[in-house]
């Protein structure tokens, strides 16, 4: 079961990743939007590892909660919006538990998935982060009666082949889509940092 204690180290560990991959991520949004993405989710980590710290939350939606809110005040981009809706939904349906099982586990990222498509207006096959967050959200539905453990590492391995399969793709949201045709053949920003967190959370569990 994951813990507001857990929880907290997984964002602490995906600051960490996002910090480290800084630099791709933004690369990647050079080349097909406006080369912020790794600035962006590296300050809004920050903002939320910081706030957890000085603000320390005893549930798992409280922990959810709190970063979802700072990313959307400190992330001025698409990104800050769309994880932010994603922790917030998360929150919901997290609620009061004191700790998160596989049950709530799948319905946390069912909602939070869900989230990403009302907020960006995107469907499946737009490549963004949100056909990430469908795979790893369906991923776990499929695995939820293995145990937390199974379900996140079958989550983070569905992310990572998405976000592969997704780039030849074009891409119709977000900035990426202004380049028509030539989105093809480009990793997606958003996708790339989203297969990081969801390696965060089967890390913790592995
Ligand atoms: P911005 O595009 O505002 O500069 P970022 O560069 O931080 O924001 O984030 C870009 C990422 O956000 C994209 O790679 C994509 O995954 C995601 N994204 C952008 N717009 C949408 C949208 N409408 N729906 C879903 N995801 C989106
Ligand atoms: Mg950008
Ligand atoms: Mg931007």
């Amino acid at each position: 079961r994951l813990s507001a204690t857990d929880l907290t180290a997984v964002f602490a560990d995906f600051q960490r990743a996002v910090e480290r991959d800084r630099d791709l991520l933004t690369e990647l949004d050079t080349a097909v939007g406006d080369g912020d993405h790794g600035t962006n989710l590296d300050r809004g980590m920050r903002a939320a590892v910081e706030a957890l710290a000085a603000i320390p939350q005893d549930t798992p939606g409280g922990v959810f909660n709190l970063v979802g809110r700072r990313l959307v005040s400190t992330v001025g981009g698409a990104s800050g919006a769309l994880y932010g809706t994603a922790f917030l939904r998360a929150a919901r349906a997290a609620g009061a538990a004191e700790a998160l099982d596989a049950a709530t586990c799948t319905a946390v990222l069912r909602d939070a998935t869900t989230g990403i498509a009302e907020r960006g207006k995107c469907a499946t096959g737009d490549k963004t982060m949100y056909d990430v967050w469908m795979a790893a959200s369906t991923a776990a539905a499929a695995a939820a009666g293995d145990g937390l453990p199974a379900l996140l590492a079958a989550a983070s391995t569905a992310a990572g082949a998405a976000e592969q399969e997704m780039v030849p793709w074009q891409a119709r949201r977000g900035r990426a889509s202004y380049l028509g045709e030539r989105s093809k053949d480009h990793r997606d920003p958003g996708a790339v940092s989203s297969r990081l967190l969801f390696g965060c959370f089967a890390a913790w569990a592995d």
